[in-house]
């Protein structure tokens, strides 16, 4: 039987800082991918906050960096959709399709992925209109009037970043109070291209019919007043919901199913660590995601050499 030191899964921040510091200790890691390679800096534009970069750097650029700098110490990186996980005995298993992978620890590094509404027409509408990506989707609504939901930085990046396409953005968000930063709520309100409609829930979109979104049903959430607003398109920028759902029964979760973590990155089960968005719903940024990806490494290397290996 073929047993790995280490598997990673995911390939975000979190996992190729994993893979960078593994592969450094010679452990050859195995590094998962799933259906996002590169996790959500692929999905993002210009990273103003990453230390090292004077002038920021695109997303996609910094998490390709990332990947060189770890395949260059030996990291080895597969794609692969996990179907089930036994985390009871050691090796572990991890099954991708028919295959089974043996694994002598684990890093957890699968992320979180872009939430939705769940509408009654939205998921229908995924990819004629209805969009969580801006950076993917943005070009096609060129000369168009848009929307973004949502009243955190991701909205206010979303809502800013398609203003390069768009005639107009009105960013609907469901209260008055922003969980946005200051400094990009400031810079999306003096962006002449976007219209913010506070109080506001979505109810619906539409239309279904003709296979395109062409407007929002909307609801004030003081008067309950509902209205249609028309539009070409609606980008999500809600939040996201995490990875672990192979891991149900496995692993401690809180209620929304991000894995709980002690002592930074350890789960109850020794050998299995996590590490990024996975485990984090307070930071969530990119530099906390490496740094608790360089920690769990750094514990591999400890659990290994202490069961002799
Ligand atoms: P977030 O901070 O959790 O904000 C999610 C927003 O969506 C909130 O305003 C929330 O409303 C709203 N929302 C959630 N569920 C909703 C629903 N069902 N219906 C309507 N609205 C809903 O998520 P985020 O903006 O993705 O940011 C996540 C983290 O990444 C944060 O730490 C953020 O600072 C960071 N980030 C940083 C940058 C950057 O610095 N360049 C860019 C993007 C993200 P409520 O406020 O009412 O709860």
């Amino acid at each position: 039987m073929d047993i790995q030191n280490v598997v990673i899964i995911g390939s975000g921040c979190a996992g190729h800082t994993a893979a960078l510091y593994s592969a450094r200790a010679n452990l050859k890691p195995l590094i998962l991918e799933g259906h996002q390679p590169g996790g959500q800096l692929s999905l993002t534009t210009l990273v103003e906050n990453f230390p090292g970069f004077p002038e920021g750097i695109q997303g996609p650029e910094l998490i390709e960096n990332m990947r060189k700098q770890a395949t260059r110490f030996g990291a080895n990186y597969r794609l692969g959709h996990i179907t089930k996980t036994d985390l009871s005995k050691r090796p572990f298993e991890i099954s991708v399709g028919k295959e089974t992978i043996y694994t002598r620890t684990l890093i957890i590094a699968s992320g979180a992925s872009a939430r939705w509404l769940g509408l009654p027409n939205e998921q229908a509408l995924i990819g004629h209109g209805v969009s969580s990506c801006a950076t993917c989707d943005g070009f096609f609504f060129s000369g168009k009037e848009i929307t973004v939901i949502g009243g955190g930085d991701s909205a206010m990046e979303e809502a800013t970043f398609l203003t390069r396409f768009a005639s107009k953005v009105t960013l609907i968000h469901r209260r008055e109070q922003f969980r946005a930063s200051k400094i990009m709520l400031d810079r999306a309100r003096a962006n002449p291209k976007i219209a913010f409609l506070t109080d506001t829930v979505v109810d619906d979109v539409l239309d279904v019919k003709q296979n395109e979104v062409t407007a929002l049903r909307l609801r004030n959430a003081k008067s309950g007043k509902q209205w249609d607003l028309p539009t070409s398109a609606m980008f999500l920028g809600i939040g996201h919901v995490p990875n672990t759902q192979v891991f149900e029964g496995q692993l401690d979760m809180d209620a929304d199913g991000y894995l709980i973590t002690q002592k930074n990155v350890l789960t109850k089960v020794s050998g299995v660590f996590a590490c990024g968005d996975v485990q984090d719903r307070r930071y969530r940024q990119a530099i906390t995601a490496a740094g608790s990806g360089c920690m769990a490494a750094l514990e591999v290397e400890k659990f290994l050499e202490e069961q002799g290996h």
